[in-house]
């Protein structure tokens, strides 16, 4: 089962967030059909999210990522809750043939960047069950998911932090395992302390090539064997909220004259959720009925 598990070092100078993320990562990859290149940035993606939706004490945290990096990837959305739930999807899966899944055997480890793009943003909102959500954009900074989302932290959150994910893949493309970790230093600290676990962490993709690993031994990883303090552990699962009410919105965006038109032209539209991939059936009569309601709110 994936865990994630939030300790502190002895000293009290650094949190530690370390997840296994294998079976989540592997379930978004298999109802998106995802594979190579595409698997590791949505591995990445939502192995990053979890890590991020980790900043208050309370289950109610929820943060959601938007990248848009004019890849052939599209956008990358990563939605997360405080208790472990999450998704995460790419706009566009990238066929086996792409460019992109030529350029994994890249050392120390494989590039998404010329899927997901290099020239672009990223934006958080972190809602933290308070009256308005925070948000915060920066430029993306390589391309590579994990390292512009660790920019974000230290730039748009002003937190020394160290980011990493790293997912494995098999001879054919799949995800064999994915895992990740996040650690922050407190203020005041020296800030070679958040250095030397950003340095450490760049091994992490070779301690998970061999074997799977605990969050407890990721969390050894990153402060180097440093005794620590284990506070909070959970499971971390995939999870889609969508349902008949998300389908309808997505139908909103079209406005009340096409959705007329298209309650006209047939009996029920079916609308893919890009997350999970259930499909909603929404009757003619439903879609009418919304057209209705949207024409009275512009009035
Ligand atoms: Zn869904």
């Amino acid at each position: 089962m994936d865990t994630l598990l939030r300790a502190i070092n002895e000293p009290e100078t650094v949190r530690v967030i370390a997840a296994t993320t294998t079976a989540a990562v592997r379930e978004a990859c298999r109802r998106q059909g995802a594979t190579h290149v595409s698997a590791i940035a949505l591995g990445r993606a939502l192995t990053c999210g979890v890590l991020l939706a980790t900043l208050a004490k309370g289950e109610r945290e929820r943060v959601r990522v938007q990248v848009i990096g004019g890849g052939p990837v599209g956008q990358v959305i990563i939605d997360a809750h405080g208790d472990g739930r999450v998704r995460a999807c790419l706009e566009q899966i990238l066929p086996r043939q792409h460019l992109a899944n030529r350029m994994l055997d890249e050392e120390p480890r494989p590039s998404v960047a010329v899927a997901v793009g290099v020239r672009g943003s990223l934006t958080v909102t972190r809602d933290l069950g308070l009256a308005t959500p925070y948000q915060g954009s920066v430029e993306l900074r390589s391309g590579e998911l994990d390292d512009d989302l660790e920019h974000y932290l230290i730039t748009s959150e002003q937190l020394p932090s160290a980011l990493r994910a790293a997912v494995i893949l098999d001879a054919s493309g799949q995800v064999l395992r994915a895992a990740g970790v996040l650690a922050q230093s407190f203020p005041g600290s020296d800030p070679a302390l958040i250095d030397g676990v950003r340095a450490r962490l760049l091994g992490l993709r070779a301690s998970l090539a061999g074997h799977e690993r605990s969050p407890a031994e990721l969390v050894g990883l990153a402060l180097d064997g440093q005794a620590a303090r284990p506070m909070v552990e959970h499971p971390v699962e995939f999870h889609c909220s969508c349902g008949p009410q998300r389908a309808l919105s997505v139908l909103s965006v079209l406005g009340p004259a096409d959705l007329e038109a298209l309650a006209d032209e047939r009996e029920q539209t079916e609308i893919a959720c890009n997350f999970c991939g259930e499909v909603t059936a929404v009757a003619a009569a439903q879609i009418r009925a919304l057209a209705t309601e949207l024409r009275a709110s512009q009035n």
